[in-house]
């Protein structure tokens, strides 16, 4: 026997935390019965679970990397019918779900799965994924300032953790600069909060590398199967 949600995070319908909101908002049934007790435990290939009245039988596990264009929402619907980040894989007939996030205005490189334990492990703050992202601001941030985004700096929740930060060139006539940062945390639109609070408010903010990966050869909107060896190597 196990739980529930576990059973259902296992089947690869999305991560656990998920898993227990489905049930919460009794969305699951266990033998035909609406479930909504967390702590529920079934036997998986015995009972039958349905989730929105479809059963969860074990799905393949896939993996895909994603260049995720602007103005697009990091999710699998969206109720004002923005465009979603599923709507570029309309090929892939498993319930993936991105890892982790990138804001509307963000583009770059996302993963998508339906391997909720693979999600949530790269999510895990204390598997400090590196990735690093291409950011122009307003201005030309000085020396000093850069510094302070390297070594640390106080946002209101919490300190970040010392990152990587590289000038790499300005625009006098505009008042602009690329800068490239890497991170491994993942707070809430981090980047951005972290510009802003050195005065130069982000205009623009690409991710292009998450862990080893890049975004070689790939344009807006082109998403690619993960080879099993990228895989292997991002666990
Ligand atoms: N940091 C941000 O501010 N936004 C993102 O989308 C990713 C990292």
């Amino acid at each position: 026997m196990e739980r529930l949600q576990k059973v259902i995070a296992n089947a690869g319908v999305t991560s656990r935390r998920k898993a227990e909101d489905l049930i919460k908002e009794g969305r699951v049934e266990v033998n035909g019965k609406k479930v909504t007790e967390l702590g529920t435990k079934v036997t998986p290939n015995k009972d039958e679970v349905r989730v929105d009245g479809i059963p969860i039988d074990k799905e393949e596990p896939v993996y895909y990397v994603l260049y995720k264009p602007k103005q697009v929402i990091s999710a699998v619907n969206d109720d004002k019918g923005r465009k979603v980040v599923t709507d570029f894989l309309p090929e892939v007939e498993q319930r993936i779900f991105p890892v982790g996030r990138l804001d509307y205005d963000t583009s770059g490189l996302l993963l998508l799965t339906n391997d909720g334990e693979f999600a949530n492990l790269l999510t895990h703050p204390k598997n400090k994924v590196n990735k690093t992202y291409i950011v122009k601001v307003e201005g030309k941030p000085s020396k000093d300032a850069l510094t302070q985004l390297a070594r640390g700096i106080q946002l209101e929740d919490g300190k970040t953790a010392p990152a990587k930060v590289k000038f790499q060139s300005g625009n006098k006539k505009r008042n602009t600069s690329i800068i490239e940062i890497t991170i491994h945390e993942g707070k809430n639109r981090q980047v951005r909060r972290m510009f802003e609070a050195i005065g130069h408010p982000v205009l623009k903010l690409k991710r292009e590398k998450y862990g080893f990966l890049t975004l070689e050869g790939m344009e807006p909107g082109e998403a690619r199967a993960l080879k099993p060896i990228e895989v292997k190597k991002l666990r």
